[in-house]
């Protein structure tokens, strides 16, 4: 079965955890034995191989850098600029790995029937949709412009904290005048808005203003697990409401409550991918359908195998999911949606 991971920060393995992500998973574990640096040393899931393996033909890969205020304690740049060029190595190493025919960049509808067309026949170079996790790095509004150029489609204007455009996870506040802006820069362009991580004064006033698609790439519930990070259900029906695709995520603390960090494994907390398919089950009741759900890992997003659902080995075992889903009842249809047509069905729309 195809499947289409709408969340990975596949760039900031390689730049900032010093991931060769063209190298075996065992290889990539085995280098960083030694550190200590990050909680996830030593216990990464994602590699181009292990994608492969998965029939994980799409992805979403993102972009990532935040800029800080001289007050705060998140890490991150201490100028846009900064954090702009940051993002251009992030950019530069997928330009690389397009070289190396690992990954084919996909922008608009005929790429991406050309992609599924060549996947079918060769599952070896893999698509993927260029995004930007938190927009601090748009220094201005012609950045946009040049991110555009550079094959971005999607954006999500905040990320943890506060943030130049819009407030994001654990912070407050709306988007005022530079997050409307933005949004309209990004209306022009067609590109897409990632609803994840706004926090809600910001997403309920980005609602208000954002007429163009918007999907949300790696996000739960918080009616099952109660934290800011997560949608109300009333958000998750705004959006569905707007033919959203909301990514499902396999950060652990995200899944269960309770979660404790360094002390919760995912075999003393249960979690494994039938606790995802909750939180899959619980956006379907509320859309009283099955077309608004995908998946959006995030693996490897700052978490390794100590924090994702114990039947995750590797990235490549999201492969059980499709048997996992039958046994929950769904059918054979449903689980093709949830696998890789519901995020085809919403690009088709979103670059007609
Ligand atoms: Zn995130």
């Amino acid at each position: 079965m195809l499947l289409i991971d709408a969340h990975l920060d596949l760039s900031m393995n390689a730049l900032e955890w010093n991931r060769d992500l063209r190298a075996p998973i065992q290889e990539i574990n085995d280098r960083e034995k030694h550190l200590s640096d990050k909680p996830d040393r030593g216990n990464a899931t994602v590699s181009l191989d292990e994608l492969r393996k998965g029939n994980i033909g799409i992805v979403v890969a993102t972009q990532i850098a935040r800029y800080v205020a001289p007050d705060s304690t998140l890490p991150g740049w201490n100028s846009p600029e900064q954090a702009w060029a940051q993002t251009q190595g992030q950019l530069a190493y997928y330009k690389a790995l397009e070289r190396t025919g690992d990954l084919r960049p996909i922008r608009n509808r005929s790429e991406l029937h050309d992609h599924l067309t060549l996947w079918e026949s060769d599952k070896h170079t893999i698509g993927y949709i260029l995004s930007l996790e938190g927009a601090d790095s748009i220094v201005s509004l012609e950045y946009v412009e040049i991110a555009y150029a550079s094959g971005l489609r999607a954006l999500g204007p905040a990320h943890y904290g506060p943030g130049r455009y819009a407030q994001g996870t654990n912070a407050t506040g709306g988007i005022g005048v530079k997050g409307r802006d933005l949004l309209r820069k990004m209306m022009d362009l067609h590109i897409i808005l990632d609803a994840t991580h706004l926090c809600d004064d910001s997403f309920w006033e980005a609602m208000e203003y954002h007429q163009g698609p918007v999907w949300a790439s790696h996000q739960n519930c918080r009616t099952l697990v109660d934290h800011n990070r997560q949608f109300s259900d009333e958000q998750l029906k705004e959006i569905i409401s707007r033919g959203a695709v909301i990514g499902m995520p396999m950060d652990a603390w995200m899944m269960v409550p309770g979660w404790v960090r360094g002390e919760s494994t995912p075999l003393n907390k249960n979690v494994t991918l039938n606790t995802l398919i909750d939180h899959l089950v619980h956006v379907c009741d509320l859309a009283g359908n099955t077309n608004h759900v995908g998946l959006g890992t995030d693996l490897d997003g700052g978490f390794g195998r100590e924090q994702c659902p114990a039947d995750i080995e590797t990235i490549a075992d999201l492969q059980k999911l499709p048997e996992l889903l039958l046994q929950r009842g769904f059918s054979d249809e449903d689980i093709v949606k949830f696998c890789h047509q519901n995020w085809l069905d919403f690009l088709e729309k979103a670059w007609s």
